[in-house]
């Protein structure tokens, strides 16, 4: 009896081993028959979303600009999809930028407000965002240019490890500045360290007080040899700029804004090269600094545009993404790669700086908002109405779509084409068919931000939730959002007021 039970307990041991062998190899087996089929058949795209910052939707000439020509963007929307209606959450870098990489409203963060150069991270750590949802996929996940969300604690020891920083929110490579190209710290950030930094040398930041002896725009006017400020920028001099905020040391550190548009683009070269040889699929965010100011091409773009430096540096935007085409035509990989191109707020003129844009606007024509009302800061449709290009050779059918498409959707929708499940604590929601122009409808409503003050807009309204001065305007009579019809629909009003307040009153925790 008893030798029988042993006999058994052996018997059915060697059973559920090989069960568990044949288990552990069948789905091995799966996950490589998947993998190498997703390889093979180059079923996940590379994706790259280019980001300008401050560029107005009237800008580009495949959009209706005259005085100055963007052939390689042209050529992106000639021969893939044009969007009429595309999106940046916010009128401002830091909470558009939020939205594009955490999927939410700016307005859940409290700190998502623009941002100065030492302020600390402001992406959660914990939660699910665009890179990190890219690598879950097993994409190679880069971010080259403008940074702006926050770095490390807020107390960051410039000269060390930055961190918490990019690599632990799912980038595997980053070669960024922390904020803007007219605040401090005027470096170049590589995988969390400051680039060419020499030790008897530290760099300090600070947002509150000059450092003793440092000459800044203020005192010392005569070391502003390349841009002249008209407001603000009157803090730290670097390559003969004022900027806002202090900072000593760090001097072979910093940078020189002409070659900024060229590192940025060797970077991204470099990341996209090396991981077309390794075979994984990629991800990158190339968040280019034009046209924001100071507007300073390199000296080869000087000149090129009847609209000074700023037409100048958006022709040398343009360049740029012709570069990353041609590179990626270079590669093999122009029909495997999803390009986006888009701009974080819209177009802004005169910002800190005498740099002659309103000058050479007035005497050119140039509309760098269309038709639309405002631009950067604006809560009117010209602050986040943004270009959008969306290109991938031989997949999407050329064409031009008034489907509604926010950047906050990025999250959902590239879940929805990496084979994701779609996160479902977020604003960010899956319009992958409007995104590919399958569909020729994308949101239905979407929440906008300036500087905390919200406006909504649906297919046919825009609505500016101000309780003293409500504001609405009927898209499909009046783009340009010239007439106030409040008075005329107030039932519009107060459903669109409840719409708001019960999108803020979602709880995304308990979701
Ligand atoms: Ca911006």
């Amino acid at each position: 009896m008893r030798f029988l039970t042993q006999n058994k307990i052996r018997f059915w041991s060697i059973i559920l081993f090989l069960g568990i062998i044949m288990l552990g190899w069948s789905s091995a087996h799966a996950e490589d028959a998947l993998s190498s089929d997703l390889q093979e058949n180059k079923k996940m795209p590379n994706v790259i979303i280019i980001l300008a910052d401050d560029l107005g939707i009237g800008d580009l000439s495949c959009y209706g600009a005259k005085v100055l020509q963007t052939p390689n963007l042209d050529k992106l929307a000639a021969e893939g999809l044009k969007f009429n209606r595309g999106y940046a959450t916010s009128a401002t870098c830091t909470p558009s930028r939020y939205a594009l990489i955490s999927g939410l409203y700016p307005i859940r963060n409290p700190n998502a407000s623009i941002l100065p150069g030492n302020s600390p991270l402001i992406i959660d750590v914990q939660k699910i965002n665009l890179p990190r949802l890219f690598k879950k996929a097993g994409y190679q996940t880069a971010a080259v240019g403008k940074w702006h969300l926050g770095l490390a604690d807020g107390h960051q020891d410039w000269n060390k490890e930055i961190k918490p920083g990019l690599n632990n929110i799912g980038f595997d490579y980053s070669f960024i500045m922390a904020a803007t190209n007219d605040r401090t710290p005027t470096v170049y950030i590589e995988n969390q360290h400051v680039v060419g930094l020499e030790s008897e040398d530290p760099l300090q930041v600070s947002y509150k007080q000059n450092f003793p002896g440092e000459p800044t725009g203020r005192e010392n006017p005569e070391l502003l040899t390349k841009m002249k400020s008209s407001h603000g920028h009157a803090d730290s001099v670097v390559n003969g700029v004022g900027r806002i905020g202090f900072q000593k040391g760090g001097v072979k550190a910093r940078w020189r804004d002409e070659d900024m548009a060229d590192i940025f683009s060797e970077k991204a070269k470099q990341f996209v090269t090396e991981s077309t040889k390794n075979g994984k699929p990629f991800f990158l965010y190339f968040a280019l600094h034009q046209p924001h100011v100071p507007r300073i091409p390199h000296e080869r773009f000087v000149g090129k545009t009847p609209l000074g430096p700023r037409g100048d540096v958006i022709v040398e935007l343009d360049d740029q993404v012709g570069r990353m085409v041609a590179t990626l035509e270079e590669l093999g990989q122009l029909e495997n790669t999803l390009i986006v191109f888009s701009s974080d707020n819209g177009m802004v003129l005169n910002d800190g700086y005498i740099d002659m844009s309103v000058v050479k606007n007035n005497e050119t024509g140039h509309a760098p908002s269309g038709i639309l009302r405002g631009g950067k800061y604006s809560r009117h449709d010209g602050g986040m109405h943004v270009p959008f290009i969306v290109y991938w050779k031989g997949k999407i059918e050329p064409g031009v779509t008034d489907a509604i498409f926010c950047q906050v959707d990025f999250l959902s929708t590239f879940a929805a084409l990496t084979g994701q499940d779609i996160p479902m604590n977020v604003d960010s929601e899956n319009h992958l068919d409007a995104l590919l122009g399958e569909k020729p409808v994308g949101r239905t409503e979407l929440l906008l931000e300036s500087s905390r003050r919200l406006s909504y807009r649906t297919d046919q309204w825009f609505f500016v939730n101000d309780n003293q001065k409500p504001e609405l305007f009927d898209l499909s009579k009046d783009p340009s959002q010239k007439k106030n019809v409040a008075e005329e629909y107030p039932e519009v009003v107060q459903q669109f007021q409840e719409r708001v307040k019960n999108i803020l009153d979602k709880n995304l925790e308990k979701k």
